[in-house]
């Protein structure tokens, strides 16, 4: 199972970034590099989508985007 980044969607991630409680993963996305918890605690979603896409939607994990990754494919299933 794999769950999806609110802030740039990418579908792929190995945890949910928030349980069903509330509580923050701290895990990282590979895609836009926030650390649910932490960069999303004092800012936005939706600013840290702007900011991610005002940087140019680069890939951000060392090891690389899966075959085939298209950022604003990715953003255009976002349900927001
Ligand atoms: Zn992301």
């Amino acid at each position: 199972m794999s769950f999806a980044c609110p802030v740039c969607g990418f579908p792929g991630l190995e945890g949910a970034p928030y349980d069903k409680h509330g509580c923050a993963s701290f895990d990282i996305c590979p895609c836009c590099g926030i650390e649910f918890g932490y960069d999303d605690a004092t800012t936005s979603h939706l600013e840290l989508r702007m900011r991610w896409i005002a940087g140019g939607k680069r890939w951000w994990s060392d090891r690389g985007p899966p075959r085939g990754w298209d950022a604003d494919r990715q953003l255009a299933q976002i349900g927001e």
